[in-house]
């Protein structure tokens, strides 16, 4: 189980009330839209404009015409985003450019700009009924999509398994965990395996299954960690540590350049040299290694 230390769960300390009931009930939204305390963030395509680094939530009496999504109802107030059509002009980014502000922010952003920027994305990308191929119109304040023979989707959110895989006697100064990187990062760049559950599949055996395509490794049993909304553009990382049944390397060279295992010692005195760079403070990459590691460990991406 996660430690409350960690970063990535500072990202969902500040749930929002979702509102369900309330995303078809057109008198109780424009009463809430023309509230005082209302407030909008600004959605262009799946790019949002931070003012001094930080998201920018408008009173709604100040937000751009465009599409209304309700997020929900949080510390006694009401808050909605609004998607614009995307603009070529400079200052917007992608959730990315904003995730260390918010791993910084202490006033519990990130679950409502997740959910706006997960809806957002999704309404950008889903244009036709997946199964007749007709128009799409939105409905239920941006949440569910219809077709004019009634076909209903929803928002998606894939299961993505991420995992730190170890080998050795647990605790021993002999334990390794197992790291890779892929061709196109920066030098020393290393970081968990992860890879997407496919359809019909366990998260246990997603696991085993992406760790033997990616680095040939046999894993055994499979223990649950944590999990991170991450809608870039719609996954939900599941977070796992491995024990290694068989530790011979054989990297696929499509997803790995280099696999490797390393001891605590061998983990920090690299992270202390820079030789090895590790994942960001916000991701639960980094978390499952500080958790195995037993503290916070030095650099990052
Ligand atoms: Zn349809």
């Amino acid at each position: 189980m996660a430690s409350q230390g960690h970063v990535h769960l500072r990202l969902s300390q500040h749930p929002h009330d979702r509102l369900h009931a309330r995303r078809n009930d057109e008198e109780w939204l424009s009463r809430q839209w023309a509230a005082e305390d209302s407030l909008a963030v600004v959605i262009a395509g799946n790019r949002v404009r931070p003012v001094d680094g930080r998201i920018e939530w408008l009173p709604t009496s100040q937000a751009p015409a465009g599409q209304r999504l309700l997020l929900g109802e949080r510390d006694g107030r009401t808050w909605f985003a609004v998607r614009v059509q995307p603009r070529p002009e400079d200052g917007w980014v992608p959730l990315r450019g904003v995730l260390p502000a918010l791993a910084a922010d202490d006033t519990g952003q990130a679950p409502l700009l997740f959910h706006a920027l997960g809806l957002a994305e999704w309404l950008h990308v889903t244009r036709f009924c997946p199964r007749c191929g007709g128009p799409l119109s939105p409905r239920a304040e941006g949440h569910e999509l219809v077709c004019s023979d009634g076909h209903v989707q929803f928002p998606r959110t894939d299961p993505a398994v991420i995992m730190l895989i170890t080998d050795g006697e647990p605790g021993s100064s002999s334990e390794r965990c197992l790291l890779g990187r892929q061709r196109v990062w920066p030098v020393g760049r290393f970081s968990t395996l992860a890879g997407f559950c496919e359809p019909g599949e366990s998260l246990e055996d997603a696991v085993r299954r992406e760790v033997a395509e990616e680095a040939g490794v046999v894993v055994g049993e499979v223990t649950y960690f944590g999990n991170q909304p991450w809608p870039l553009p719609a996954s939900l990382m599941l977070g796992f540590f491995g024990r290694a049944l068989a530790t011979d390397v054989v990297v696929d060279e499509d997803e790995l350049e280099e696999a490797r295992w390393l001891t605590r010692a061998e983990l920090r005195t690299e992270a202390e040299t820079g030789s090895l760079v590790l994942p960001g403070g916000a991701s639960i990459s980094r978390s499952l290694i500080e958790e195995w590691y037993g503290g916070p460990l030095p650099g990052s991406w």
